[in-house]
């Protein structure tokens, strides 16, 4: 435990909220008033820091709108989409907090969870991480999905990663620190944040349908996302496939030998070719999916740019390079 005069006492904290929005419009107003409500109640020293997404509806123009009423309210702009982990990348790189709370802006992580959240990190936890009671509004294909996705990759991943865990979570300073060195493009962050260590923490929330909009996860998306929580952690399955290799290769030898004991082996021998391409197929694309991300890894390019920033000029130095380059001198507008 974290002995208690190293921890800030009554209101005495400083908190960042980073929400990453990609056409959430119609959510802002309604967020922005909840978000301030909560934060309020909870001490005299936040930020919000909305990341501007790409989006190409009236966002920025809200963020903009929102930070003039009120300072404590700022923003990133990047230079385009660079989708969902890449934002919350970018949010973290800025923060300031002693503390950083990571949330979805269609409402769909509650603000007036924050207290319970910070309420744990008092008590000494590095992080707290929301685990999911329920999925309200969402289809029932998908639940099966996430489900299905969660109980794989904990297997797969070689440290455990805990279950039903998004991105709805509370950081100490120390860890947003140690993840914005992180170097690595592929951000999965509910896995770099299990990768850290320390004292971690899961806590239940509901978790509300979207409040207004669309999802912005594509059933492409999802796979991509999926695909970054098996491989980025692990290369067990490259390993898994030189097993089922091996097996496949002793099974089509007996089944060689099989076909040629019977009086017609043409069936047999056309499946076996069958299953064994399938096979190599499936080898091919794993093994390929390693290499193809050595090769974008190697390229080394940052993980977002930035093209404006409101409130937050002054941090735009410590933002670490493999993250984002630093942005020249803004334009001035004719
Ligand atoms: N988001 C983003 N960039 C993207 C896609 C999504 O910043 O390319 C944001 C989005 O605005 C929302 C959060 O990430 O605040 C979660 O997205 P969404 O609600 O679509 O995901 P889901 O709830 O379906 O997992
Ligand atoms: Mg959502």
């Amino acid at each position: 435990m974290v002995s208690a005069e190293v921890l800030p006492s009554g209101s005495d904290f400083r908190i960042s909220v980073v929400v990453p929005l990609y056409n959430e419009e119609a959510n802002l107003e309604t967020l922005s008033q909840r978000l301030l409500a909560v934060l309020e109640g909870l001490t005299e020293d936040f930020e919000i820091i909305y990341v501007n997404d790409g989006s190409s509806d009236g966002t920025p123009e809200g963020i903009q709108r929102w930070h003039r009423r009120d300072p404590r309210i700022k923003g990133v702009m990047l230079s385009r989409n660079f989708g969902h982990q890449a934002a919350i990348t970018a949010g973290l790189a800025f923060a300031s907090g002693d503390c950083t709370v990571v949330m979805d802006g269609d409402l769909q992580d509650r603000p007036e969870e924050i207290p319970r959240f910070v309420e744990l990190w008092r008590q000494g936890y590095d992080v707290v991480y929301a685990v999911r009671r329920r999925r309200a509004g969402v289809a029932w294909w998908k639940r099966l999905a996430y489900a299905a996705f969660y109980r794989v990759q904990r297997r797969v991943a070689d440290l455990p990663m805990p279950l039903d865990s998004g991105d709805f979570a509370l950081l100490d300073g120390r860890v947003v620190q140690w993840l914005n060195q992180f170097p690595e493009p592929d951000r999965f962050l509910r896995g770099l944040r299990t990768w850290v260590g320390l004292r971690q923490v899961g806590l239940e929330v509901d978790r509300d349908a979207r409040a207004a909009g669309e999802p912005k996860y594509s059933f492409r998306s999802l796979v991509r996302l999926a695909l970054d929580g098996l491989i980025s952690f692990s290369l067990k399955p490259l390993r898994w496939l030189l097993i089922a290799g091996g097996g496949l290769m002793l099974a089509g030898a007996a089944g060689a030998l099989a076909a040629l004991a019977a009086a017609s082996p043409w069936a047999a021998l056309a499946a076996l070719a069958c299953t064994l391409s399938g096979v190599q197929l499936v080898a091919l694309g794993v093994l390929g999916e390693y290499v193809g991300r050595s090769y974008m890894n190697l390229k080394g390019r940052p993980v977002f740019l930035v093209d404006r920033l409101l409130g937050l000029e002054e941090r735009s130095q410590q933002v670490p390079r493999h993250l984002a380059f630093p942005s020249p001198p803004q334009r001035r507008a004719a």
